[in-house]
């Protein structure tokens, strides 16, 4: 067994994928809703006879390695090492490939840094003003060690002197980290870009880190508040979710995550019991922090900054997390600027908003009207103008119309304008929606859904003695080779072994074969009488499908032969034949 084989055979798939998806019963099958796509209505599947998985929706499918490449978006090479080590699998000769170990020589270097700017922190006399500074802030020594903060001293390559001189890495692959800067002025210079601020390690949900953030300590500072590590081969801002690494656990337990703007934030709001946080650096949701969210729960409470309804792009990002299939609600601080704020002054209060948040539409509602008020008018249209494209784009008709209520109510108009105007609103927007392409399965005719069907049943039941006489009864050609290889195989070996079979299998039937273990019966496959019937049900339906494509050929052959009067008996006994045994099969249904 090769090793690849050896780890695919040691997972067990419906739980592996479980801990990002949510998977039902479903007879022999486990089922829930795509993170590849967004749905309502479930269309992923997977088989633990099988081992893999298959989405209906938009037609990805794969094994556990295929899965783990999509989810995380990585090469092969990266699932293989990750679910080596799950397995306990120790690999023997395997060469990442070049962006690999770039990257992972880029980790290193970041993790270097995390340490050496953590110990200047805690230990250093160059972090003393630093820690002074964060502890007075409210952060406590233990979340200091747990987030890992750190201190970059007032100095232009004291890091560099650390990464280059005594740990040995190239220029090129600290800058590649985005931990130094190429100096304009003098070539092959190089400068920290991260000098006298208080470092905040960002680590991707599996730990890794991937850059950093630096604050400044001086409130009244000139530079800028922030300086962040620019996008690299490791850090996306639009990906990051901080410190989802350290929250995730709690996320899935309150199934719900605290949306938080920035790094003091979310750790004062852990310090104050509230687990299940992250940042998101800035006010908008990206759509790769809604998904990769969406895996860890399915409710949001964002905390951001009271003008979020004002704000085009924060209104944008919760369009994005509604699509993303999220339940969105609002939590409002009246009394403090922030969450940190909150949390540092009145902790209670904080997780007292986070119980009571609003629905993300009664909160644009009440901004609304605490800004315009809404009795002239003029405050009236204005109102309409920021409300009525929020609404447009509720997909869920009955909420719509809640709020369409609530709104005509609050304004004292009738419902009918604010239905008008939304019409509107959709004519306006609908060209500018993203056509969203979909992976269509091919169409299927009639024939192939019922082989299809008969081939699950009897494999998923293993009825193996109803395939005693495919002829007829199975035409497409995978199937067919499929039923043939069967009979081969089931005179070879005394026992079936759906995972031998499909060893036994040339290759290309293996989607083939896969796929009949993927057809949904429900608990219904474990009844062996409503199996036995509903293969004699797809038999006769099969039988009669082919005498009826028979007598079609026949007749076409007739016409063809009309002025070849001599050619013409054996055709005529033919139809007589097949209409005869298309009355015998309906009479046997009809005995059903
Ligand atoms: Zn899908």
């Amino acid at each position: 067994m090769d090793q690849v084989e050896e780890i695919r055979s040691k997972i067990d798939l419906v739980a592996f994928i479980s801990e990002t998806v949510v998977l039902k019963k479903a007879g022999r099958n486990f089922k829930g809703l795509c993170p590849f796509h967004n749905e309502k209505t479930p269309s992923f599947m997977v088989s633990p006879e099988r081992q893999i998985w298959h989405c209906f929706g938009c037609g990805k499918g794969g094994d556990a390695f295929g899965f783990l490449m999509e989810i995380e978006r990585i090469e092969f090479g990266e699932a293989l090492r990750l679910l080596a080590k799950k397995t306990g699998v120790v690999l023997q000769s395997y060469r990442p490939s070049q962006s690999e170990s770039e990257k992972d020589k880029l980790l290193q270097i970041n993790s270097l840094a995390s340490e050496f700017f953590h110990f200047l922190l805690l230990n250093h006399r160059a972090g003393k003003k630093a820690l002074e500074y964060i502890l007075r802030r409210g952060v406590s020594k233990e979340s200091l060690v747990k987030f890992k903060l750190g201190y970059a001293p007032a100095m232009w390559d004291v890091l560099q002197q650390f990464l280059v001189n005594k740990k040995g890495y190239s220029l090129d692959e600290v800058e590649k980290a985005g931990l130094i800067i190429k100096s304009d002025k003098k070539i092959k210079s190089y400068y920290d870009r991260f000098r006298d601020r208080l470092m905040f390690p960002l680590s991707d949900h599996r730990g890794g880190i991937v850059g950093f953030a630096g604050r400044v300590l001086d409130p009244q500072a000139k530079e800028a508040k922030y300086v962040n590590t620019p996008e690299t081969i490791l850090y996306h801002k639009s990906e990051l979710l901080y410190p989802l690494n350290i929250t995730k656990e709690e996320i899935k337990k309150e199934n719900c995550a605290m949306v938080v703007e920035g790094e003091l934030d979310a750790i004062s709001s852990y310090q104050a019991g509230l687990k299940n946080v992250v940042a998101i650096k800035g006010s908008a949701l990206s759509e790769e922090q809604s998904r990769l969210l969406k895996r860890f729960g399915e409710n949001l409470v964002l905390a951001l900054d009271a003008d979020v309804a004002g704000d085009m792009a924060a209104r944008r990002g919760i369009e994005i997390a509604d699509k993303a299939g999220l339940n969105l609600k609002v939590l409002s601080l009246e009394k403090y600027k922030d969450p940190d704020e909150a949390a540092q002054k009145d902790p209670a209060y904080l997780k007292q908003s986070y119980q009571q948040a609003e629905s993300i539409y009664d909160f644009f509602l009440d901004s609304s009207f605490k800004r315009f008020r809404g009795v002239t008018s003029e405050e009236k249209k204005k109102i309409g103008q920021e409300i009525v494209p929020i609404l447009a784009k509720i997909e869920d008709e009955i909420v719509k119309n809640h709020y369409i209520k609530q709104l005509s109510d609050r304004l004292a108009v009738n419902e009918e304008a604010i239905i008008i105007q939304i019409e509107k609103n959709e004519v306006k927007i609908q060209p500018t929606l993203p056509v969203k392409s979909k992976v269509v399965e091919p169409v299927k005719n009639r024939r192939q859904i019922f082989e299809e069907y008969f081939l699950a049943l009897v494999f998923q039941s293993k009825e193996f003695d109803q395939l005693s006489d495919l002829d007829n009864l199975i035409l497409e050609p995978a199937y067919l080779k499929i039923g043939q290889q069967l009979k081969n195989y089931l005179t070879e070996n005394k026992k079936f072994s759906t995972q031998f079979f499909f060893k036994y299998l040339p290759a290309e039937l293996a989607d083939a074969y896969n796929k009949l273990y993927l057809v949904d019966f429900g608990d219904l496959i474990e009844d062996k009488d409503w199996v036995n019937k509903e293969i004699q049900k797809t038999k006769f339906q099969l039988e009669t499908l082919w005498v009826k494509e028979e007598l079609q050929k026949t007749f076409r052959q007739l016409q063809e032969k009309k002025n070849q009067p001599q050619e013409s008996p054996e055709l005529n006994q033919k139809v007589l034949d097949l209409t005869r045994k298309l009355g015998d099969l309906e009479k046997r249904t009809f005995g059903l």
